[in-house]
């Protein structure tokens, strides 16, 4: 079955599953309608293809058995927010979030197993990257987000690349994702209303801002100078802030897209009146957003969370440089929302 191996059908396109299909002796059109409908029906397995023979379906049940994502444990916050820990085939962990907002529900989805990026402040970098995941293992959340908000009487319209990861880490498999997101064959998302998150990998920023997919850029800054952000993030030193934001500048001009600043006020850390005008001149100049996140604690890390004054005083003296500059909501905080918290503490408990 060596075929099999190669194949793997969550990460195909239109184009390759009936590929598969012209391999197997099976009419073109069978792989159209397979993608219509693992993404559109959102089949289980192949039993439910009904407009498939039945030998078929039995066929591909035997060669290439469907291996969707599942739910290990789904935590529901007062704000409607879920939190699903999710299992992949091999039984590995990761975490998708689905936020309801006013214009309809977002999901935030992972992209790797663990984080290597090693940022101070975040939970997931606790845990070490074990492997990418596939494009069809990152869409196959977008789907099982949908299974979850359907009796809302929702779809899933927006996706951020926010999760558990670095995606510009994993990039060829998080574009397939996106093609395959985008398909109106399938889920029909708008590049749009996608958001790659980065901590900042430049060559990576350079690649997608030439790769012709105008979905929004958002880079994990959380620090105005190189000391400051070194000490949070070592890719910084890889990577410097100057540079860092001459390779935004490419991707904003050449794909029309406002990139987006992350910054999470740590109290004492980064959010004085200072450093929020330092933030104002490395940013002057060129269409942006920055997005200030009050910090969700993670009990490993030593850092507190601004207080709401200092987030406000903060917010006042970036728009005061023109810069515009909204505070995220706080969202499934009683929830373990801080990204890689449910995962790492559900493995804590198997651990010796
Ligand atoms: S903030 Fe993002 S890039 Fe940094 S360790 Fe966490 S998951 Fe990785």
């Amino acid at each position: 079955m060596a075929e099999s191996q190669r194949v793997d059908i969550l990460s195909s396109s239109v184009e390759e599953l009936e590929q598969l299909m012209i391999s197997q002796g099976v009419p073109r059109y069978r792989g159209r309608q397979l993608f219509e409908g693992l993404w559109r029906h959102r089949i289980a397995n192949y039993s439910e293809l009904t407009v498939w023979p039945q030998a078929l379906r039995l066929s591909m049940e035997t060669a290439y058995p469907l291996r969707r994502v599942e739910p290990s444990r789904v935590q529901e916050g007062h704000d409607g927010t879920l939190k699903i820990l999710v299992k992949l085939f091999d039984g590995q962990q990761v975490e998708t979030v689905v936020l309801p907002h006013d214009y309809g529900y977002s999901v935030c989805v992972s992209s790797q197993v663990g984080c290597n990026m090693g940022c101070h402040f975040c939970a997931s970098g606790l845990l070490k990257r074990s492997r990418n995941l596939t494009a069809g293992e990152i869409l196959d959340q977008v789907r099982l987000a949908n299974d979850l908000i359907q009796e809302r009487g929702h779809v899933i319209s927006h996706v951020d690349l926010m999760g558990i990861g670095e995606p510009l880490d994993n990039y060829d498999n998080i574009v397939k994702f996106m093609r395959l997101a985008h398909d109106p064959a399938g889920l029909n998302l708008s590049y749009r209303h996608f958001t790659v998150s980065t901590s900042g990998l430049i060559p990576r920023i350079y690649r997608l801002a030439d790769e012709g997919l105008p979905v929004t850029l958002a880079v994990s800054l959380h620090a105005p100078t190189d000391p400051l952000r070194q000490s949070l993030m070592p890719v910084d030193k890889a990577y410097p802030i100057a540079p860092l934001i001459a390779a935004c500048r490419y991707y904003s001009e050449k794909t029309g897209r406002r990139v987006s600043f992350e910054y999470a006020l740590l109290a004492g850390v980064n959010d004085s009146d200072e450093q929020a005008r330092q933030l104002v001149d490395i940013l002057s100049g060129f269409s942006c957003h920055v997005n200030l996140i009050p910090w969700n604690p993670v009990p490993e890390h030593p850092f507190t969370p601004s207080s709401k004054n200092r987030v406000e005083q903060f917010q006042r003296i970036v728009q005061e440089g023109g810069i515009s500059c909204t505070i995220r909501k706080e969202m499934g905080q009683e929830i373990d929302a801080a990204c890689g918290q449910l995962r790492r503490r559900e493995e804590a408990k198997v651990s010796p």
